[in-house]
């Protein structure tokens, strides 16, 4: 029995039992939807279910006994991954509280079954890799879950990490079609202010975004009250400081 502490433990009809025959990760998916997918699970005609679900406000759900039982998430790669979906659309970066969320259940899992802490864009690797990299034998999802999500994997490897009481491990850096990772740590208005490399690069894309910001590397009064101000803008929670969702909006959000 793998049931993990802190998730809604919510058994669903859609599953092979005692079908799961490795442990080699984790698999993020974009529900492309809102509201619990529990009863969509558990409805024998859609022949779907996951072994988790994690909402946008970081609630936990469970649907099939982790290891043991085979959900029904991406096809070919039922067998050796658990699954995890998240509410929200591809368009919409994964909230704070669902890479939280995702992070501890990496972090279950990584002391459970060695689960490593590292991002992989593979099939057969161990690691947290995405439904998209399975192509047609994983059912076919190449959008799911979307360039945004798929780049915030880091952010989630780093936070469960730091669960676990391990250092940080270095993430491979984003495609080029892609934007720059979320650094891995909140940056937020304090005394001495924060400064780094990362402050910088954020700093010159607000600017380019078209915002009155100093390129200085410093996160100062300016600095935070761009971040508020943009993050009102775009609906994202006002607390002027960066995080993962706020971070990637900065590239992804449209210009307006
Ligand atoms: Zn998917």
């Amino acid at each position: 029995m793998a049931r993990m502490p802190g998730a809604a433990w919510r058994p669903v009809i859609n599953r092979t039992p005692s079908g799961r025959t490795e442990q080699r990760g984790l698999v993020l998916h974009v529900q492309d939807g809102r509201n619990s997918p529990y009863g969509w699970f558990n409805d024998e005609d859609s022949e779907a279910s996951s072994d988790f679900w994690v909402s946008t406000s970081g609630r936990i759900e469970q649907y099939v006994d982790t290891g043991s039982d085979r959900a029904w998430a991406q096809g070919a790669g039922n067998r050796a991954y658990a699954s995890v979906e998240t509410e929200g659309y591809p368009d919409e970066p994964l909230t704070d509280a669902q890479i939280e969320g995702v992070a501890q259940i990496y972090a279950w899992g990584a002391r459970l079954w060695g689960w490593p802490l590292q991002v992989i864009d593979s099939t057969t690797g161990r690691g947290l890799t995405f439904h998209g990299a399975g192509g047609a034998a994983w059912g076919g999802h190449p959008d799911c879950p979307g360039e945004i999500r798929k780049a915030q994997r880091g952010a989630i490897i780093a936070r469960a990490a730091e669960l676990l009481g391990k250092p940080t491990p270095a993430q491979p850096s984003p495609p080029a079609s892609s934007y720059p990772s979320w650094p891995g740590r909140y940056i937020s208005l304090r005394s001495p202010f924060m400064r780094g490399d990362d402050v910088r690069q954020w700093q010159q894309r607000m600017r380019d975004r078209g915002w009155r910001i100093d390129v200085d590397g410093v996160f100062g009064p300016q600095s935070a009250g761009v971040a508020h101000a943009f993050q009102a803008e775009k609906g994202l929670d006002p607390d002027s400081i960066l995080g993962p969702a706020t971070w990637a909006a900065a590239w992804t959000a449209p210009l307006t």
